[in-house]
């Protein structure tokens, strides 16, 4: 039996595991933060916490007798990444990086591009419209300080921290459609959109209905990786277990 560790909190690391979980011969674990009160959970077995830090990690490895490593994570979850190249490495257990492609601007599109949370908060004060604000409820006391524009705010779960103070809070986890996208930013009169760079279809129509209603985008660049062997899908992912360890 093969033991495959699949580093999770995205729709890919759902869709792998539960690939896995339905092969006699893998063993399948998938690991959340705990950070959402309701996860969706994936299919086969599940643990929920961190583990403590990456030597943590590496004893875990050894402990449950992993074979391959899975970093499914979320693009800006930059710690856990870490941990998990630091623990793969101490320990030789294979590592892969499964990872969406990011957003790619259309025709007629000029996003406004920022590294950090901060940065995207100094391109919202100087274009100082009514902005919806994506980035998820972590970094929103990046926004605090304008108290002179109003926000709506989109959340899973609600937000702990300084927030800025003319806000309306929708907590909702999507999938989105387009209709949708569109209904809120013209019921609210949304100027600006912030988003991170996360990819992916489940929420990108946010982005056509920005372009839609003449909406500024301010998106921030996904942080630098641990380097490690990178698949952009769940297809190429079950490609690279298969070469690391056929059959
Ligand atoms: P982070 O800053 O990289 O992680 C902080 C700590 O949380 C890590 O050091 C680790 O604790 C623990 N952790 C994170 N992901 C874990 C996992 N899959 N399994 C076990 N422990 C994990 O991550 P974050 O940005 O807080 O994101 C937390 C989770 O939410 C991630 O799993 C990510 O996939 C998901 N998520 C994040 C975002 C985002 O924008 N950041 C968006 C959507 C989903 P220890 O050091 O104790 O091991």
């Amino acid at each position: 039996m093969r033991s495959v560790l699949v580093l999770g909190g995205t729709a890919e690391a759902r869709e792998l595991a539960s690939t896995l979980d339905a092969r006699e011969s893998v063993r399948v674990i998938s690991s959340l933060a705990g950070r959402v009160a309701r996860p969706r959970l994936p299919e086969g077995e599940v643990r929920i916490g961190g583990f403590g830090g990456p030597e943590r990690l590496a004893e875990w490895l050894r402990e449950e007798r992993i074979d391959d490593v899975v970093d499914a994570t979320h693009p800006f979850a930059e710690r856990i990444s870490a941990s998990a190249a630091w623990a793969a490495s101490v320990t030789g257990v294979p590592l892969l990086r499964l990872e969406r492609p990011g957003w790619t601007e259309g025709p007629g599109d000029a996003w406004r591009w920022a590294d950090t949370l901060e940065g995207a908060a100094a391109v919202v004060a100087d274009l100082a419209g009514r902005t919806f604000l994506t980035t998820g409820r972590q970094g929103l006391e990046a926004f605090a300080p304008l108290a002179g524009i109003w926000f709506l705010i989109r959340c899973v779960d609600p937000p702990e921290g300084a927030m800025p103070p003319r806000h309306e809070l929708i907590l909702d986890r999507g999938p989105y459609t387009l209709e949708g996208e569109l209904e809120l930013f013209r019921s609210r009169d949304i100027e600006v959109l912030v988003t991170k760079d996360s990819g992916g279809e489940h929420t990108r129509p946010k982005l056509d209905a920005a372009r839609q209603v003449g909406a500024a985008v301010v998106i921030v660049r996904r942080p630098s990786r641990p380097d490690a062997p990178v698949a952009n899908t769940v297809a190429e992912a079950l490609a690279w277990l298969e070469r690391v360890q056929p059959g």
